[in-house]
């Protein structure tokens, strides 16, 4: 990174510190030390270094962004932070416990860019199987669902098939049903990238008011500059892959965020700053020798 883009973001930072530096540690939901991931074998001409060396921690009731070039293992480190994929080296911890290869589904929920919402159950019957197997009681299920429903402003829609209804529309639902089956972990991969500017822009309003009405700890992926600063804490810029993290970014703004804040000049600022540390990282990208021959830097 040149040493204007380094200044740049070092002073955003400090605006983002303020005057929190005399408060407490706060506590740690999710650690990441040394995390490092292959793909395949070694030795294996179709091996893929994906991570390299990733540490991280991410605090109770934060929302933090992965922001980084196509292909640099943003999904890799999510999955990895679910339990879904076993890292190859480092350790992950999710709320004190070290992951062992499965996940947490009692701590961590997914929702990814498609709805996986099943197309021949109404979004209640969605819900009410969400809980199912969480484990919640038959008797809090229909409270549940309805409840996550109403949060997101969609309680007539209970009856519908998702086909009935739009893919923003499904999409938000999809978040519903992250929210009522109560995890303290949401780990969202792209969640609003099939969804134009607009419908993108409310869900993100949505997002926020339920990280601050929740407390939820929220790990995002997005390709959006002004969706990370919109709705992060925290916005770790990776690297060309293997992914390592390059920088972190703070945005110092309280949740729920209005849409004020994108026609604030510090929006902009962070927004270009971010598209600073991250184009050379995109050259790279897009010259990188295919998968398989990456360049060898752990033994
Ligand atoms: P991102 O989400 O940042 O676009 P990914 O985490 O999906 O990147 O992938 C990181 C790298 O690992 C890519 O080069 C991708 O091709 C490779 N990769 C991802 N999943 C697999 C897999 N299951 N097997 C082999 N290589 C994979
Ligand atoms: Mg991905």
């Amino acid at each position: 990174m040149s040493g204007s883009v380094d200044a740049k973001l070092s002073g955003l930072q400090d605006i983002g510190r303020g005057s929190q530096s005399s408060t407490p540690a706060p506590e740690i939901t999710i650690a990441c030390r040394n995390v490092t991931h292959r793909f395949g074998h070694a030795r294996s001409p179709q091996s893929v270094l994906a991570l390299e060396n990733v540490s991280l921690e991410v605090r109770r009731g934060e929302f933090l962004c992965l922001l980084g070039p196509s292909g640099c293992g943003k999904s890799t480190l999510l999955n990895i932070i679910g339990g879904l994929v076993t890292p190859t080296g480092g350790e992950i911890t999710v709320r004190g416990r070290s992951l062992r290869g499965e996940p947490l589904p009692h701590d961590v929920a997914f929702v990814f860019q498609e709805s996986t919402l099943f197309p021949w159950y109404t979004i209640l019957e969605n819900f009410r199987l969400a809980l199912k197997f969480q484990g919640v009681p038959r008797g809090e299920w229909d409270g549940g669902a309805i409840a996550a429903l109403q949060s997101v402003g969609m309680t007539s829609f209970a009856q519908h098939y998702p086909g009935q209804l739009s893919v923003g529309m499904r999409q938000r639902i999809n978040v519903a049903r992250s929210i009522c089956v109560g995890t303290p972990v949401l780990l969202m991969d792209e969640p609003f990238a099939a969804l134009d500017e607009q419908t993108r822009m409310v869900l993100g309003e949505d997002l926020s008011i339920l990280l601050a009405k929740t407390g939820k700890t929220i790990v995002f992926v997005t390709h959006s500059l002004a969706e990370a600063v919109f709705l992060s804490d925290r916005i770790v810029v990776m690297t060309a892959r293997p992914g390592r993290i390059k920088t972190i970014v703070e945005v110092n703004e309280a949740h729920p965020r209005s849409a004020n804040f994108m026609i604030e000049p510090r929006f902009g600022d962070l927004r270009n700053a971010l598209y600073a540390a991250l184009r050379d990282e995109i050259r790279l990208a897009m010259t990188a020798p295919p998968d398989g021959q990456d360049e060898e830097t752990t033994p």
